[in-house]
């Protein structure tokens, strides 16, 4: 490393910078004066010398003991949750979540890795009789080969530990690039996995743009599968190149996740559900409620209570143990929060509490926590994925309109009820057609050992976690023998 430059980790080592590559200065979002790191950016050549070592060491690594991929997993898990609260610092610094969240992905990330250290040693193959005599059929579970990883900003350690860790249990390769919000999760996360005892080439980790580096590693004859989170527009463009040359593809992308409120609901647990889903990591979650559907008996209620527990969220310091809500994560992604608050008001929704910028010493990108009332099902700040803490408030009349109301979107990731009512409960898990349902939970947070997943423009590919990340991560192979 040159100067505390650090850089993309390549055929087993990290890179050593040439001295002419663009810098990226990785700046905290509670405070931009605050560089968190600078890294070399990578490009296009170096990309395809990691996708070559890659290439290379897949042979070995497909065929590698199981004991040996699950040490290696578990070591990465272990050392990940030992050094949980100085990852959880550095996540916090560089995203803006608060420090009691980030502590929660950091220990999602390493119980992701120690989950897979387990699942490289359960048994995968089938044993079928034949309809001819004398033959016998098996089917075995093989590596697809090498694995590109494409990972957004909002979860800078947990989205990459649930892709790398199942990718390298299956004994697949891996060559990982971050968002260029968020490299040092990722950087210290690669550090963690060059002293796991992973042979070189099996990991590599290229920090750099999604237009070039992101582009040349999608686009590459070598990488045969491409798992992807982030947005719905990239996701379609990766998507139409994955299948222009067949290589498989996995890609999880927006929502705009109803949560209904029925009038049977228990009136703080509905209030804990809202806020929680809506607010909390400045709304910036693939699963976050960014529509609340609330019929009309408990309405008036809700609503005047909700805007008070809205009113109360402190926004502020990530790193501050008092803070609920840190800062936006750019500039950049204010001004869409801004622009957004913006065409709720022309559109004639009622902005009850926030939507307004915070001036605070050191530039953090601050933004009061906005609430919509009298919103229109047309409006788009109620169809469209905002990605902030910006919050719709839908008045319908009954469970029935509510159900349509939440099925009425382009996306399917999540979508939660709050009720005390079994009938409605059940019948909201059975005709949601989200990937994801919850009842009197908030539609943000999920365990780690189970698929997580949406439909339409939410997802599209087999899900990821859990035992089912084996669908993507391994081909099936069937073989008959004539004894
Ligand atoms: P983004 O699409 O801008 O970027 C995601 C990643 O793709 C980044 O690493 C980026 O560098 C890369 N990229 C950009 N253009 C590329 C290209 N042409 N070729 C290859 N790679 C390219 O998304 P973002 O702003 O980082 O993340 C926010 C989005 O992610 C939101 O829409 C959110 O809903 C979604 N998200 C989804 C999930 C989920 O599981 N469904 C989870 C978290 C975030």
């Amino acid at each position: 490393m040159n100067d505390g430059i650090k850089s993309s980790f390549v055929n087993g080592a990290f890179v050593e910078p040439r001295g002419d590559e663009q810098i990226l200065e990785n700046l905290n979002p509670s405070d931009p004066r605050d560089v968190v790191d600078r890294f070399a950016r990578a490009d296009a050549q170096l990309t395809d010398v990691a996708v070559e070592a890659a290439s290379t060491a897949a042979p070995a690594w497909a065929a590698s003991n199981p004991q040996l991929r699950a040490d290696v997993l578990d070591r990465i898990g272990s050392e990940i949750l030992q050094r949980r609260e100085e990852l959880a610092r550095l996540l916090a610094r560089e995203e803006g979540k608060v420090v009691r969240e980030a502590l929660g992905e950091v220990d999602r990330a390493g119980r992701s890795f120690k989950f897979y250290a387990q699942e490289a040693l359960r048994a995968s193959g089938e044993k079928y009789d034949s309809v001819r005599p004398g033959v016998s059929i098996e089917t075995s579970r093989q590596p697809v080969g090498v694995v590109g990883i494409i990972s957004p900003w909002n979860f800078p350690i947990a989205i990459p530990a649930w892709k790398i860790a199942p990718a390298l249990c299956f004994g697949n390769c891996v060559v990982f690039k971050p968002a260029e919000l968020v490299p040092s999760s990722a950087w210290a996360l690669a550090e963690i996995i060059s002293r796991s005892g992973l042979p070189a080439g099996v990991f590599n980790m290229l920090i750099g743009p999604g237009r070039s580096v992101g582009d040349a590693l999608m686009r590459h004859p070598k990488v045969q599968a491409i798992s992807f989170t982030g947005s719905e527009q990239t996701g379609r463009q990766i998507a139409a190149i994955a299948v222009e040359r067949m290589a498989r593809v996995q890609l999880e992308m927006g929502g705009k996740n109803p949560l209904i409120v029925l009038d049977d609901a228990d009136l703080e647990v509905a209030l804990d559900v809202a806020i929680q889903g809506s607010f909390f990591s400045t709304g910036q979650r693939c699963t976050a409620s960014s529509r609340l559907i609330v019929t009309e008996g408990i309405y008036p209620e809700f609503v005047a209570r909700l805007v008070e527990r809205t009113r109360a969220l402190r926004v502020g310091d990530a790193l501050d143990p008092a803070t609920d809500i840190g800062p936006v994560v750019d500039e950049k992604q204010l001004e869409v929060d801004l622009d957004y608050i913006r065409a709720g008001l022309a559109e004639g929704a009622i902005l009850a509490c926030g939507g307004e910028r915070l001036v605070r010493e050191g530039g953090g990108h601050y933004l009061e926590p906005a609430l919509f009332l009298d919103v229109k099902p047309e409006m788009r700040i109620y169809r469209e994925e905002i990605f902030g803490p910006v919050l719709s408030v839908l008045k319908v009349r009954n469970y029935e309109e509510a159900l349509a109301a939440a099925e009425d979107t382009p996306f399917g990731l999540s979508a939660g009820i709050v009720t005390t009512s079994l009938k409605y409960a059940e019948h909201f898990k059975r005709n949601s057609s989200a990937g994801m349902v919850m009842v009197n939970l908030p539609t943000a947070g999920v365990d780690y050992h189970v698929p997580f997943g949406g439909n339409r423009g939410s997802s599209y590919g087999p899900r990821e976690q859990g035992t089912h990340a084996r669908e993507f991560f391994t081909k099936v192979k069937t073989s008959y023998q004539s004894s």
